[in-house]
């Protein structure tokens, strides 16, 4: 068996035009759909990323700013550039991107955004509300890869899905969503005995670790839905995820490639909670 692909950059043009015709309706009626992503610090890796969110903005005809600060900006200034912004009618979703320079209390700035403006889904309440599946913003990722499942047209129901990882932006929230859509959903993470025993057993495996081969061909059962979520280099620098791609995809029914996999439909889900917070605060 050879997998069948779920191209990640293919699903984002689809939603990401969707996301530009309903932002256009707004705009009709007077709203711009408006981002505000905040960078502390010169990280090189943030700073593509930010700038790929709000070029991804832009090209859906949504509006973004981009606040640049220096590593030496205060935690009090910080917290008080997003209370700034909470109260801008412009800025519908705001976003702090991380890692924040080691002064400053990440969480503290996280809760400190309004959860009406979570589009990140990591402040408490957007955690409490998937937890309890109340309305609220679902984490880009996971949200992203339950898109994938969708597209696919799977249905999750009664099906063994394995999360590997369980961090509070990837792993926890997966496996909610999951367990939302029916699943019986086993999480795994680094002390978990015989994960292969686990895995083998899977219908679905989401590996979210960021290490390379944490997931090979004989740890998974024919015809399993695979999404890799990792972000690793290998020897050659080159971007690859935790799924040993070439193997899995021999045993796999469908597999998400790195690059072009979960990552595209990160920002799309951005997008996506982005416009959903506009909607919501016209309304
Ligand atoms: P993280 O916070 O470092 O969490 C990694 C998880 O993997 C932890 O729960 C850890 O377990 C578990 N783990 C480590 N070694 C393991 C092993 N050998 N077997 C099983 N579990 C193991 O990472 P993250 O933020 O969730 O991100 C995970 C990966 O996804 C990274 O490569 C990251 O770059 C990537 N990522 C990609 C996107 C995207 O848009 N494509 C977005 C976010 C993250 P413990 O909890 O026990 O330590």
């Amino acid at each position: 068996m050879t997998a069948q692909i779920i191209d990640g950059n293919a699903l984002s043009k689809l939603l990401r035009t969707e996301v530009a015709a309903r932002a256009q309706a707004l705009k009709s009626k007077g709203v711009t759909p408006g981002l505000a992503v905040v960078l502390v610090g010169d990280n090189p890796a943030s700073q593509v990323y930010v700038r790929n969110k709000v070029k991804a903005c832009e090209d859906s005809g949504l509006y973004s700013v981009l606040e640049k600060y220096e590593g030496s900006m205060t935690e009090a200034d910080l917290l008080a550039r997003v209370e700034a912004l909470n109260h801008d009618p412009a800025i519908h979703g705001i976003l702090v991107q991380m890692p924040l320079p080691s002064h400053i209390n990440a969480q503290k700035v996280i809760e400190a955004i309004s959860p009406a403006k979570d589009v990140d889904g990591f402040h408490i309440a957007s955690a409490g509300a998937l937890m309890t599946g109340m309305p609220g913003f679902w984490p880009c990722t996971p949200y992203g890869c339950m898109k994938m499942l969708e597209s696919i047209g799977y249905d999750l129901k009664g099906k063994h899905a394995v999360v590997i990882g369980r961090s509070n932006i990837v792993g926890k929230p997966m496996a909610l969503m999951l367990l939302q859509k029916d699943a019986t959903v086993t999480v795994c993470h680094s002390h978990t005995q015989d994960l292969k025993a686990i895995t083998l057993q899977a219908d679905v495996i989401v590996a979210a670790v960021g290490k390379r081969n944490v997931l090979t061909a004989d740890m998974v059962k024919p015809g399993a839905v695979v999404l890799d979520v990792g972000m690793n280099r290998n020897e050659e620098g080159k971007l690859c995820g935790d799924v040993d791609f070439e193997g899995v995809k021999q045993v796999a029914s469908h597999i998400t490639p790195v690059p072009g996999g979960v990552g595209p439909m990160t920002i799309t889900m951005l997008l996506v909670n982005t416009l959903e917070a506009a909607e919501r605060a016209s309304n």
